[in-house]
Parts: structure tokens; sequence; C-alpha cells
């Protein structure tokens, strides 16, 4: 299990707890290897954090919804092609 590459739909699941530091380290080791090959999740990470900062407090779980859904209807498009 550990060993196993996260997908890009873990990933988005996660990255709330990554960024507020909930991961095991081994989670987070998976978390940073996904972003370094995948530039998707790479900018929806940027993305959040950009946001956060903007907001200058955390409001991921609203963010989140809206985010999750468009990331991941971009996902289905690339996959059909
Ligand atoms: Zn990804």
């Amino acid at each position: 299990m550990s060993d196993q590459q996260l997908t890009c739909e873990e990933l988005v699941e996660i990255v709330t707890e990554y960024l507020e530091g909930g991961l095991s380290d081994a989670e987070r080791e998976r978390f940073e290897e996904h972003v370094v090959v995948c530039s998707g999740c790479a900018n929806y990470l940027d993305q959040i954090r950009m946001t956060i900062e903007l907001a200058g407090r955390v409001t991921i779980d609203d963010l989140m919804e809206e985010t999750k859904i468009e990331l991941l209807a971009a996902f289905r498009d690339w996959r059909r092609e």
C-alpha cells in the first residue's frame, strides 16, 4: 500500500491535510513525489497556496469543493484525448 503511486484523485482528497501538516511522513513523501511528476496537480497545489495567501487565512474547505470539481473534470478530459 505505501509503495503505491498516489492517483490525482487521491491527491486532491488529501491536499488540505498536506497544507495543514496533517499527513504522515510516508503520505507526505508520496504526495510530493506525485506533484513532481504531475503538472496538473502541481498547478492545483500552487493555486490553492496562492489563494490562501491572498485570502490571508485558511478557507480551504470552501475553495476545495469548487476547485476539486474543476480539477477532476480536467483529468477526465485529459484521459479522453
Ligand atoms: Zn496528478
